[in-house]
């Protein structure tokens, strides 16, 4: 596990711009996204031309000669930073392309990709007026529900966001300078093991279970309904936009419920457990299956790890990762057999070989604590030498 220095934490707030604060960030949208699409065009070309990579720098030196063409002047509307970030982006998704095998960086349309830009440097926040002071756009009204003290900590990038139903967020990334809380020592006494399942949403070693409150499924006649009155619009008129309006909110609506509870959820984890073993699942594999696919997206299991992991780093715990496809719940967890003949219907099994009586998943979390504690220790063990 990577540790870092300092604590890095993000806030997320609600803006509230007024309408030329919103023409202004529209634009700031389309000029990221076009100075996006122009660099990874650029990047094409040379490719194409004479098989040279055109750096992140060579391509910030071109912004500045574009800018100056007289056939861009727009471009100087928004801040230069934001379009620097842009085509930091655009490098950042290069070298995931390379590096980690992700798919090639595409072209952004407007219609599909995210409308944001990015900030870094004179930002300011100031939670008496409730103001955030983004560049070039100038001070917006902001939502307050937590708050951070900005003499204390070094501000990082500003990120402003719409999303699709048509309202602006900030997210802020703050360094407080405080000294990572040390990790808790790997024990098996305050270790839990997790398995992740879609009847009940987390199964622990020591019997709790987490319900899976399937906040999609239930939403599913609603948003079906929603979706027969869209496709009965006409293209480019006003019903068909708050139709849309509509469902995005609906989408929003559930995905919200669902951060919360998860929030809960990582909370209490977090707070009763000093070590977490968690079982490295397959997602993306497993969205290809269509049966599961809607009940997979819908538990979110990433945005479970992805609390998890950070709150862990806050609180000194620990979150162990182990391998895939381990036979966690064909495996006694008491002798060690395993129960070839176990099918998915199999809700309890006993056991055999030493007659111990198992409930499924209960029985495969505490396989998963087993070889966590094993991977962790290891782990640490090598870490201190
Ligand atoms: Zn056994």
């Amino acid at each position: 596990m990577q540790l870092t220095p300092c604590m890095i934490r993000a806030y997320k707030y609600k803006l509230n711009p007024t309408m030329k604060q919103r023409k202004m960030l529209s634009q700031a949208f389309g000029n990221a996204r076009f100075i996006y699409n122009w660099g990874l065009n650029r990047k094409k070309e040379s490719w194409e031309k004479d098989k040279k990579n055109v750096t992140f720098l060579q391509l910030c030196k071109e912004l500045t000669l574009l800018k100056q063409d007289g056939e861009h002047d727009w471009l100087k509307d928004c801040a230069n930073v934001c379009l620097q970030q842009s085509l930091r982006n655009l490098d950042s998704a290069y070298k995931r392309f390379f590096k980690e095998k992700k798919g090639f960086p595409k072209f952004k349309s407007k219609k599909f990709s995210r409308d944001s830009v990015k900030f870094i440097g004179s930002v300011h926040f100031d939670f008496e007026k409730r103001r955030v002071s983004v560049p070039r756009v100038g001070k917006v009204k902001f939502f307050e529900h937590q708050t951070f003290d900005v003499n204390e900590v070094k501000l990082g990038t500003l990120t402003v966001s719409r999303d699709k139903c048509g309202d602006y967020w900030c997210t802020i990334v703050v360094d407080d300078s405080k000294p990572q809380v040390s990790k808790a020592k790997i024990c098996e006494e305050t270790a839990v093991g997790i398995d992740l399942g879609i009847k009940d949403y987390a199964i622990l070693s020591d019997g709790t279970k987490y319900h899976n409150p399937k906040f999609l499924e239930r939403e599913q006649n609603h948003l079906a309904v929603l979706q027969q009155r869209f496709a009965k619009t006409q293209k480019g008129s006003r019903r068909r936009e708050k139709a849309k309006l509509k469902i995005a909110k609906l989408h929003r609506r559930i995905r919200d419920k669902r951060v919360d509870y998860l929030h809960k959820l990582t909370t209490d984890i977090v707070r009763k457990y000093d070590t977490v073993c968690l079982e490295d699942l397959n997602i993306e594999g497993m969205l290809q299956n269509h049966c599961l696919a809607m009940a997979i997206s819908s538990v979110a299991w990433n945005e479970f790890v992805r609390q998890l992991k950070y709150k862990s780093e806050w609180h000194g715990k620990n979150v162990v990762m182990i391998g895939r496809f381990e036979p966690s719940s064909r495996k006694c967890s008491v002798c060690g057999y395993v129960n070839k003949e176990l099918t998915l219907k199999d809700r309890e099994w006993t056991c055999p070989e030493c007659g111990g009586h198992h409930d499924r998943d209960v029985n495969a979390a505490r396989n998963i604590k087993a070889l966590g504690l094993s991977t962790g220790i290891g782990q640490k063990a090598a870490t201190c030498q």
